[in-house]
């Protein structure tokens, strides 16, 4: 039995979600497009799955966090798929795929052709046995990926209420499911080998201010040393975590956030991998011209920076999604990808967005004692990078803005004494013929602006302002 398709996406995620939209706005007819997914579920955010899901009241479940929601814009339940003429294969493994002959099969046996791939597959969650520790599949050792793990640990966490856990890992998903443990009073202390929190993106201030926040909700955190073994009773569940520096910790559960491999298996004789990702141009095209890979799979050069990049987060994942499809669609009005990197994260009453590079000096301002505060990365004379807590969304878009504009800085105390105003006083200039006047701002040399203000401020604006809105409406969820 085989199906053929226009237009087939591998993975059914984030990527997925927002790419299946924009072929939707741009015109596809029905029965062209496919998408094929080993989850149960249509497309959803799944940055909801360590926020919203994990509240112990009001909880947000599907259908209520489908694509494109994080964007503010329609929500895509299998009834849309099917409205628009979208094939949507769920619970579906792709077992193969042959790049030359345009063709895949499936775990249930069906191949299907297509005349162009879209990959998807996004990442997975590494699990302890990677890192020589046994028996991480206990009942209540907890991973974070999908719908799946995400009911596990929420059935763990309803029944371990007023009791403990170890959290495995001071990244993204440490942080956050931490926070969504304590909110369920669960006593959290968290194991990580770094010597502070999020160890790719904060330097040890900003990791200071949250480890701190963290230990006033009452986590606790154990640091420089990693997880070896666990300790079992006779129903197989984990009762202790044994730490290589001897230390054995008590808990009634784990939750473990070690980081995530790409899933690029299906492709890796057939395309080009780099940065443990398929390596794209800028069109999100792999050096297959009929494959191209997008969200957390994809490497792609990041303009910016001047390199091939894969990033594991979702602005990302949307906007390589929709790039790819005017790509395929509309080749000779899409220029090259040019992404700015933006991270963010929100937990308890905290909110921090970050954009661009961590990499050169770094120059912190606001108040690191109070809500308000940042930090400017400066690399070779070029602010590159920025970092804000607590912002309101006008100062965020103008972090955002004074990164992509990318400022020659010549002096790094002067830069600390505007702290966030040098962005603000950035944001505000008026008209894109004006200059940047070292004169005037005692910081950058005379250079024209681009025409950032016009077009990219403008797409900026509207698209954080659309995020920041839905961010207001929908908080809950993220
Ligand atoms: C719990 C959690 C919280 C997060 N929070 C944030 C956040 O606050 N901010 C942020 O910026 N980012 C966050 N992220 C990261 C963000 O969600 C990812 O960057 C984004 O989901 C990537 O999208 P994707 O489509 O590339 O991959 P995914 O969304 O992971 O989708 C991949 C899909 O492909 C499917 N698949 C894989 N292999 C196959 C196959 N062989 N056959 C069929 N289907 C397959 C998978 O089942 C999955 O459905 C979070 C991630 C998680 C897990």
């Amino acid at each position: 039995m085989g199906r053929a398709f226009v237009y087939v996406i591998v993975g059914g995620g984030v990527a997925a979600g927002y790419a299946v939209h924009e072929f939707v706005k741009k015109g596809v007819s029905p029965g062209e497009l496919c998408i094929i997914s080993e989850e149960a579920v249509a497309p959803y955010e799944r940055p909801a799955l360590s926020k919203g899901y994990l509240l112990p009241e009001a909880p947000a479940r599907i259908p209520d966090f489908h694509c494109c929601v994080g964007s503010n814009e329609e929500r895509l339940t299998p009834k849309w798929y099917k409205e628009h003429g979208i094939e949507l294969v769920l619970g579906t493994q792709v077992k193969s795929v042959d790049v030359k002959r345009k063709t895949l099969l499936t775990a249930t046996g069906e191949t299907v052709t297509y005349k162009i791939l879209i990959v998807a597959t996004g990442a997975r969650a590494l699990k302890l046995e990677e890192f020589g520790v046994k028996d991480s599949g206990a009942t209540n050792v907890c991973y974070l990926r999908d719908l799946n793990d995400a009911n596990k640990l929420v059935n763990v966490i309803q029944s371990c209420s007023g009791k403990n856990a170890v959290v495995i890992g001071g990244g993204y998903i440490g942080m956050e499911c931490a926070a969504a443990l304590v909110i369920n009073k669960i006593e959290v202390n968290m194991v990580f080998p770094e010597a502070h929190c999020m160890g790719r993106l904060f330097n040890p201030k900003i990791a200071h201010y949250y480890e701190e926040f963290y230990k006033s909700k009452g986590v606790k955190f154990t640091k420089g040393t990693v997880l070896t073994s666990f300790d079992f009773d006779d129903d197989g569940k984990v009762t202790a975590v044994n730490l290589r520096d001897g230390t054995k910790l008590p808990t009634d559960m784990v939750v473990v956030g070690i980081g995530i491999r790409p899933n690029t298996s299906l492709f890796e004789s057939q395309l080009i991998l780099e940065k443990g990702g398929i390596k794209v141009n800028g069109r999100m095209q792999s050096s297959n011209s009929s494959v191209y890979a997008i969200g957390d799979v994809a490497a792609f050069p990041v303009k910016i920076v001047g390199e091939t990049r894969r990033l594991e987060h979702v602005d990302s994942a949307r906007k390589s999604a929709r790039h790819a499809v005017n790509a395929i669609l509309d080749p000779d009005k899409t220029a090259d990808f040019d992404y700015l990197p933006f991270f963010y994260s929100r937990v308890f009453t905290l909110s921090w967005q970050f954009y661009g590079e961590n990499t050169g000096e770094v120059v912190h301002f606001g108040d690191f004692t109070g809500h308000r505060f940042g930090a400017y990365w400066v690399n070779m004379g070029y602010l590159i990078g920025s970092f804000l807590e607590g912002g309101t969304k006008e100062e965020y878009e103008a972090i955002s803005n004074a990164t992509r504009l990318r400022p020659p800085i010549e002096d790094l105390a002067e830069l600390e004494r505007q702290g966030l105003g040098f962005a603000m006083a950035l944001s505000d200039r008026p008209s894109p013929s004006q200059s940047l006047d070292a004169g005037q701002s005692g910081l950058i040399i005379e250079k024209p602006l681009y025409a950032w203000h016009t077009t990219t401020g403008v797409v900026l604006a509207a698209s954080l302002a659309a995020f920041a809105y839905w961010y207001g409406k929908r908080r809950r969820l993220w």
